[in-house]
């Protein structure tokens, strides 16, 4: 049963578009909106524009993304990224925002599964 807490179930993982890269920091109900906040792990990030290798963090914002319904709740993924100082002398771009492709797009404001093929969902944000 799906609670309004924001303690996440240890068995709430499996719910996470990738839980190889993401980790679970809560689950509520907020206006009828389903909302799933996670973070991702950390680990190296390529930079986009060297592909050398990235740990040290700037700073971290949230992406939200719109998610497939779930028992007819939209569902919203907010998703703590990093930004992360590229650290290779010889590359010009010094931060990047790490990216999470098997989440979504860059950019995107849905999640990769919503944007498969699926109709457009209202947005809960939107009115
Ligand atoms: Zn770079």
């Amino acid at each position: 049963m799906l609670t309004s807490s924001t303690q996440p179930a240890r068995s709430a993982r499996p719910l996470l578009p990738d839980a190889a890269c993401l980790t679970l920091d809560g689950i509520s109900i907020q206006n009828g909106v389903i909302v799933i906040q996670a973070r991702t792990l950390p680990r190296v990030a390529l930079c986009p524009c060297c592909g050398h290798g990235a740990e040290r963090v700037h700073s971290r914002y949230c992406r939200t993304l719109l998610d497939l319904p779930w028992q007819g709740n939209a569902v919203q993924v907010v998703l703590s990224v990093r930004k992360l100082f590229c650290d290779n002398r010889g590359c010009p771009r010094r931060l990047f925002a790490e990216r999470v492709p098997s989440v979504a797009q860059r950019y995107a404001r849905a999640s990769k599964l919503a944007c498969a093929g699926q109709p457009a969902w209202p947005t809960p944000w939107a009115s």
